[in-house]
């Protein structure tokens, strides 16, 4: 089957086609001509998955060359801190300033965490899937299903760690003493929030 990932980013994609059937083959937005910016405006990490992988629907169905196309899915990340009242979730890129920053919103963090005990965090990622294949809808009557993967674990008192983007330097998954970004690539890759969600998307696709 063939579906279209929402994203242009090329670490992502090289996870994410790991992890799913070999019998799946992947366009990225720029495969498919698709150049808008999808502006994220909703309130959770499902709306805004939800927002994105729709936008690319509604775009197959103008194209005409798409139709091979049998679906749609788009990931949405975010960093959940329960003594911050779960910040940043669905402002994780965002978090510092309207421009996405990873430094600034690492120093974030660690500026707001700086007298909290309790260091507890979780990696969330949702993924909308909408398709009209019937293993999961009906032919001509496209429904969409989420999956979320999580990964439990805690932020370190400062970077560590060369690996990675985003949080990675200062996220220390249950389990291990080490941050994302001096584990192993393949080590993350296996646990990560993404790779769980994945697990679950692939299980849809079957
Ligand atoms: P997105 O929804 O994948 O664009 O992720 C939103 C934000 O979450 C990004 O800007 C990253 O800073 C952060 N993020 C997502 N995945 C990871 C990860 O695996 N490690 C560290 N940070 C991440």
């Amino acid at each position: 089957m063939t579906l279209v990932f929402a994203t242009n980013n090329a670490h992502k994609l090289e996870e994410v086609s790991k992890i799913l059937p070999s019998t799946c083959c992947l366009l990225t937005l720029r495969d498919i001509g698709f150049n808008d910016d999808i502006e994220e405006t909703g309130d959770t990490l499902e709306a805004n998955s939800l927002i994105k992988a729709r936008a690319v629907w509604d775009f197959l169905q103008i194209h005409p060359q798409t139709q091979s196309i049998d679906g749609v899915f788009a990931d949405d990340t975010g960093l959940e801190i329960p003594v911050l009242n779960n910040q940043p979730g669905v402002r994780t890129a965002r978090w510092a300033g309207d421009e996405h920053n990873d430094a600034a919103n690492r120093q974030k963090a660690l500026r707001l965490l700086q007298d909290k005990n309790d260091r507890s965090a979780r990696f969330r990622t949702v993924i909308t899937l909408i398709t009209y294949k019937d293993n999961i809808g009906k032919e001509n009557n496209p429904i969409a299903a989420q999956v979320e993967g999580r990964v439990e674990g805690r932020m370190a008192e400062e970077e560590r760690g060369d690996g990675g983007f985003g949080y990675d330097s200062l996220f220390i998954p249950k389990g291990y003493n080490m941050t994302f970004a001096e584990l192993p690539a393949e080590t993350k890759n296996s646990i990560s929030h993404r790779a769980r969600a994945v697990q679950q998307l692939s299980l849809l696709l079957v």
